[in-house]
């Protein structure tokens, strides 16, 4: 078994090869097994006489994409963990001081533990290929990396160069990986392997060591205890604590093993990162993490909630209605994807400005390396503007994107739907009109959908799929299809006011608002938004949507909703932003924020007439918990009335959707990190002193009553 996952082979010059080759697997990952043929391979290669040097690669078009997070997960107790990593650092080690020449030919991505296993190496050479990345992205799943790459990395580029890249996780191209100094080499992609040959060849028969190894090594940059490295660890660690908010725990040990391992000799500093390594992956932040962004991410993307009978569909050329900023967001997205597309407005000037946007965009590309001017000319030629329904002929799909007017809609609908063929799907990419009521001017109502995008379209990743009452499983399957297509990930939610994002996203908000109604000082209330983890408070929010768009969104629930309508502080407060104080947000650079034109923005000073604050203000905690909290009752409660599928679907949702904080894997992860028991009886209690809109939703009660949770892990 592992004998056919690194292939060994020993050619007549002396150089030992270990092509890694996982089994059933499109990337190399470095499971239990593949650990241990590699183990078992470095131990042959050091043992082995014929071997006079050594050369790492892989028989996939990557090098190795990371540790897999099953085992790391499947891992509760941190003894073990440590007891499995230190086998690792033994070796990495071992291959490192052998002796002989040992190179690696990274053929493609190598992240995380794939990485660490480069660093091992004393030569690095990467193959020049556009989806090549190479990097420690374990900080962006809660971990570390824990196979010597808070020792090995600073080491040999400094810590001040090592720190960025160590707490931000950030994946590079081959050059840029070259010009930070993390590989040696860049060469035409295929030609690794001999270019690592070829270095091999020149040190056979020389002792080889890493720098670290070397009598008389320097740390480049100086060490811990220098000025530059006080200065580098008094602002890296201000830093991350502005970024983190404290919570998430780390980066705070990723600090804390290049500062305390960089004192230290070089195995002392492996067992402290060990340790750190542990102690992050079973914090209940890192846990969460993982399940939300990679295992319930792969299940969203790989559409599990398609339905399965329904045949795959290519998207060849899709038509899109309204070239604003929605619509021509929706074009760019389908140029990069190869996806032809009829952009249509009411002027030809208004349609090629939409394509001029997706022009802006690709330029930048092109200025930074990520694109050939050819691919940006090809990618400009799918895009067709115009202003005749006949040239929407032969689309697989229209998603229309003109003003959220009834009225404009219907309008379009049917000039497209004439021109459409029978099993050509029509989407609406409408923010708050239930889909249901527009696909009433529809004449194939089981072809309408929802496709909510968010904006800009170009970086915001999610798009919630509505499911009207009339839509047909054909048309979900194909429309999920679609938005793989462009590389999005799909949430499917039922039609329902709000949707799922903007529904569960506004209690967030409108909790600020009535807080603010209560008393609460207004940098109380932005201050716990942000250190709850949310990017932005929700006074800011309340700007950045638009106090008057907000103002007539609430006067039409309360018209459709009739007596249903429950009208909160909330709403008075932005009805007095709007009518007495005339400030209606950030685009008219006052709102509940001033924003001068020089300098950041400051809460408006004139908020205190308005909304005076009490003499006793709450405690930060409780201010947080109501924030957050409220957020996850009512997702429950998108759950309990079949708005969204499933806790994974809310979860994802609300990560790519409104950046929910990632640390507590989304707003049910959050239910689930607490536990069920802890947070019901919290929010029984916020019930007693806010009101009902705390009152635990019974499918919570039913769960606690069964001793059920959500999630197994
Ligand atoms: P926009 O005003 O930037 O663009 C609308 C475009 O539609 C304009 O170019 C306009 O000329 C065109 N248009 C108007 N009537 C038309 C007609 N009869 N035929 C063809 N084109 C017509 O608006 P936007 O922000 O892009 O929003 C478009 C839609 O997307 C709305 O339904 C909105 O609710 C929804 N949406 C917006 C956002 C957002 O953040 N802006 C997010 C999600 C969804």
């Amino acid at each position: 078994m592992n004998a056919n996952i690194v292939r060994y082979s020993v050619d007549t010059e002396g150089i030992a090869t270990l092509a890694i080759d996982c089994p059933g697997r499109a990337l190399n990952v470095l499971n239990r097994e593949a650990l241990a043929a590699i183990y078992a391979a470095i131990a042959r290669a050091i043992a082995d006489p014929a071997a006079k040097a050594i050369l790492l690669a892989s028989d996939k078009e990557d090098f190795i994409a990371g540790a897999d997070l099953d085992m790391v997960l499947a891992i509760t107790d941190a003894a073990e963990l440590k007891a499995a990593t230190l086998e690792l650092h033994r070796y990495l080690r071992a291959l490192e001081t052998c002796g002989k020449p040992v190179a690696v030919a990274i053929n493609g991505s190598a992240l995380g533990g794939g990485y660490e296993l480069c660093l091992a190496c004393h030569y690095r050479v990467a193959g020049n290929r556009p989806s090549a990345l190479i990097g420690l992205p374990e900080v962006t799943l809660g971990l570390l990396p824990g196979g010597g790459g808070t020792q090995r990395l600073p080491r040999l580029i400094g810590i001040r160069a090592a720190l960025p890249l160590l707490l931000e996780g950030k994946k590079l191209k081959p050059a840029e990986a070259h010009k930070a100094g993390l590989v040696h080499e860049v060469v035409a992609a295929g030609n690794e392997r001999e270019a690592a040959r070829a270095w091999l060849r020149g040190r056979i028969g020389q002792e080889t060591l890493q720098p670290w190894d070397i009598k008389g090594y320097k740390l480049p940059g100086g060490p811990v205890q220098s000025p530059a490295g006080f200065e580098t660890f008094y602002a890296g660690s201000a830093m991350t604590l502005a970024k983190t908010a404290g919570n998430y725990p780390a980066p705070h040990y990723i600090l804390s093993c290049v500062y305390e391992g960089l004192q230290t000799d070089f195995d002392t500093g492996c067992r402290t990162e060990v340790a750190y390594f542990a102690a992050a992956a079973m914090t209940p932040e890192a846990k969460a993490m993982m399940r939300t962004l990679f295992f319930h991410m792969n299940q969203v993307n790989s559409l599990a909630r398609r339905p399965a009978e329904v045949p795959r569909r290519k998207f060849s050329r899709v038509g899109v209605l309204g070239a604003g900023m929605m619509g021509s967001g929706v074009a760019y997205a389908q140029a990069m994807a190869g996806i032809d597309t009829v952009l249509l407005d009411t002027t030809l000037e208004a349609a090629e400005h939409g394509k001029s946007h997706t022009r802006r965009l690709l330029d930048t590309r092109v200025h930074k390396g990520y694109m050939s001017a050819e691919t940006r000319d090809a990618a400009l030629t799918r895009i067709y503007p115009t202003t005749r329904y006949a040239d929407l002929d032969g689309c697989d799909l229209v998603i229309e994107a003109v003003f959220e007017d009834r009225g404009v809609k219907a309008d379009v609908t049917r000039q497209a739907e004439a021109v459409l063929t029978p099993d050509a799907i029509f989407a609406s990419n409408t923010s708050t009109l239930p889909i249901g009521s527009l696909a009433e001017v529809s004449i194939r109502p089981q072809r309408f959908i929802g496709l909510h995008f968010f904006s800009p379209v170009d970086k915001m990743p999610l798009v919630e799929v509505i499911v009207g009452a009339k839509t047909s499983p054909e048309t979900l399957a194909q429309a999920m299809d679609y938005v793989r297509a462009i590389r999005k990930t799909p949430v499917v939610v039922n039609d329902s006011r709000g949707f799922y994002t903007s529904r569960v996203f506004s209690t967030y908000v409108r909790e600020g608002l009535m807080m603010l109604a209560e008393g609460v000082a207004p940098a109380l209330i932005e201050n716990a938004g942000k250190l709850a983890g949310m990017p932005v408070g929700p006074l800011a929010i309340a700007d950045e949507i638009a106090l008057d768009l907000a103002d007539r969104v609430n006067r039409q629930t309360a018209a459709d909703l009739g007596a249903a309508y429950v009208r909160t502080a909330a709403e008075d407060v932005t009805e007095t932003m709007v009518n007495v104080c005339k400030r209606i947000g950030k685009k008219v650079g006052a709102g509940f924020y001033d924003y001068p034109a020089e300098g950041p923005k400051r809460l408006w000073s004139g908020l205190m007439r308005h909304f005076p604050s009490t003499a006793q203000q709450p405690a930060l905690e409780q201010v947080q918990r109501r924030l957050l909290y409220i957020q996850s009752i009512e997702a429950v409660r998108c759950l309990e009335e079949d708005v969204i599928a499933s806790a994974c679907d809310a979860d994802v949702g609300a990560l790519l959707g409104w950046a929910f904080p990632v640390c507590h894997g989304g707003p049910i992860g959050h239910i689930q990190q607490l536990e069920l028991p802890r947070f019901l009886a919290a929010c029984r209690e916020l019930a007693v002193s806010f009101g009902p809109r705390f009152t635990p939703p019974a499918l919570l009660e039913k769960m606690a009553a069964a001793g059920e949770s959500f999630y197994v892990a």
